[in-house]
């Protein structure tokens, strides 16, 4: 099968010319990011992900592997980052960021510590 060239195309020429246009409106109407992501995969664009979100709306991004988090896809967490010894106790300046559980639990894996996945879903049997 001969390689398409995609380089100076648009992205509606790209998936028309991958015969994906139609399909690719589809997943848009259905907001189904996965989908949007692999199809923008397949032509070739730079960043699918960022496309994806102007296209369907700003997403929760994971913040190790970069995917987007679907709301009824894999587990996903918010942690709150602050500074520990901050004197506004109550309410200390905080970041959130977002992951998939499985990632942060790769990533996030201490020494002595782990993330406690019966603590965050209580509803998830042990396996
Ligand atoms: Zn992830």
């Amino acid at each position: 099968m001969e390689k398409t060239n995609y380089s100076g195309m648009t992205l509606n020429e790209r998936l028309f010319a991958a015969g994906i246009l139609d399909e690719f409106d589809a997943a848009i109407d259905e907001k189904s990011r996965e989908r949007v992501v692999e199809l923008l995969g397949a032509v070739e664009v730079d960043n699918p992900h960022g496309i994806a979100n102007s296209l369907l709306g700003p997403a929760y991004e994971c913040w190790f592997c970069g995917e987007g988090i679907e709301q009824n896809g894999r587990q996903a967490l918010a942690i709150g980052l602050s500074d520990l010894w901050s004197d506004q106790c109550d309410e200390p300046p905080t970041q959130i960021i977002y992951a998939h559980f499985d990632c942060a639990q790769k990533r996030m894996e201490g020494s002595s510590m782990a993330l406690e996945q019966d603590v965050l879903f209580p509803s998830v049997p042990d396996t």
